[in-house]
């Protein structure tokens, strides 16, 4: 069972002298679960293959981007032939609306967007055009909810400053911090209270739909619709960051699986089909007031990069085309993964939360309920970093960090399935012994 480490060993002293903490994303450390990570060589399917040849069930694909699993042949072909013809031109093509029109029909709330580079991108763009359209200056999300590393969004931020265990940023002034207001999830009240606090001052409210950066933490019946009302109500835009549940949850994401409608979508991940990419869009009204037409400035010299619209028209076409059977096999072949682990924790006398939506889901190390950031946090993250370990040297890459979801591929079957519930008894044994 011992694997081969020696090249990625190498691999990270040299990244190491190169990049801080040896990572281009703090994500990708183990800090918090302790080891080192494997270096990848290639993927393929629900697999990845490290730079020593050991082979690991994949269960982040890339945080999520990669539903239709890795090297998915039509994603590389499209992209191999958007290549040929140049990597970027800095002027506008077919493509761009190709993409786009294949976004609209499944999010017919964005009557107008842009694409950019990143979720980043995105989010701190619709914030922007939050506060061009309100005249209003405060932002509020909640606790555990990550949108990117914009200055102003890095308050009780999830993912990687959840992993570790930092407020928010240093460097982000506290006149800009001070604009966030991070509210608990889930509770509507909470929500109420602030736009009493701060009548006419609240430019929008951002969140993701269903959490996955505090680990996964889905909406409590009527939260979503009880923002949209609120915001409403009080003149405020309300911003549904589908970055990571876009095209994943359901095609048109969360907003077509709890039927609830924003003013403002922001998106990536699957939409780049694994190249670098992001949008945000919505009514015509707001998006109308970007440059040129209007006075807020958003550009990109790399934004519609005809590599990155060609991978996300292959992906997004796929998904359309096969909607009818790809949604309800995530659904099932997730289910079957997440809760036979949970049962073998369960088995093993080990406290475990499984919170899951579709293909994405956590197995908090604690008794439960999670509904929010807070009870998230109250999870053992030490058990956590032992069963990490554990499940890879089995074999199974999880994400690093408690605080994470894991995202399930088409390519993942019931073999993977049956070897991750395998894994895992083993590694609730070797936990306990
Ligand atoms: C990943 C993520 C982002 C940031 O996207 P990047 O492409 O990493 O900049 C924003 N919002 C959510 C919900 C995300 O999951």
């Amino acid at each position: 069972m011992t694997m081969q480490h020696d090249n990625s060993e190498r691999l990270r002293v040299r990244a190491e002298k190169l990049f801080p903490g040896g990572v281009n994303s703090p994500v990708r450390a183990f800090r918090a679960v302790g080891g080192q990570p494997p270096f990848v060589a290639r993927a393929e399917g629900a697999y990845l293959f490290d730079a020593d040849g050991n082979r690991f069930i994949d269960y982040f694909g890339s945080w999520g981007p990669m539903i239709l699993g890795h090297a998915f042949p039509a994603v590389v072909e499209a992209v191999a032939r958007a290549a040929r013809n140049s990597a970027s031109y800095g002027a506008s093509t077919a493509a761009e609306g190709d993409l786009a029109e294949r976004v609209q029909a499944v999010y017919p709330g964005m009557e107008r967007m842009r694409f950019v580079s990143s979720g980043t991108e995105a989010t701190m763009s619709a914030i922007r055009l939050a506060r061009a359209a309100t005249g209003r200056k405060r932002i509020v999300k909640f606790e555990g909810c990550y949108h990117g590393h914009a200055d102003g969004l890095l308050v009780k931020a999830g993912s990687g400053v959840a992993t570790l265990g930092i407020p928010g940023s240093a460097g982000v002034p506290e006149e800009i911090a001070g604009l966030t207001l991070a509210l608990p999830y889930n509770d509507l009240p909470a929500v109420e209270s602030a736009f009493a606090r701060f009548p006419g001052e609240i430019a929008g409210v951002i969140l993701e739909p269903v959490v996955g950066n505090a680990g996964c933490i889905p909406p409590g019946e009527g939260y979503l619709a009880g923002l949209r009302r609120v915001t409403a109500e009080r003149g405020a835009l309300l911003i549904v960051d589908e970055v990571m549940t876009g095209f994943r949850l359901a095609p048109g994401g969360a907003l077509e699986l709890y039927g609830i409608d924003a003013d403002l979508v922001t998106l990536g991940k699957i939409l780049g089909g694994g190249l670098p990419c992001g949008a945000f869009g919505g009514k015509r009204g707001y998006m109308e007031m970007l440059a040129p037409l209007g006075p807020v400035y958003q550009a990109g010299t790399l934004s519609g990069n005809p590599l990155a619209m060609a991978a996300g028209c292959a992906t997004l076409d796929e998904l359309a085309a096969r909607r009818e059977t790809i949604y309800p096999q995530l659904e099932a072949t997730a289910r079957a993964v997440a809760e036979g682990v949970a049962e073998a924790a369960q088995a093993a006398g080990i406290s475990v939360t499984l919170n899951r939506v579709g293909s994405m889901w956590t197995w908090f190390f604690t008794n439960g309920p999670v509904t929010n950031y807070e009870q998230a946090a109250a999870s053992n993250t030490a058990r956590f970093g032992q069963f990490h370990r554990a499940m890879l040297e089995r074999g199974v890459w999880l994400p690093p960090s408690q605080f994470e979801a894991m995202f399930l591929s088409v390519a993942h079957g019931q073999a993977e399935v049956g070897a991750t519930i395998s894994a895992a008894r083993a590694a609730f044994g070797e936990m306990l012994g």
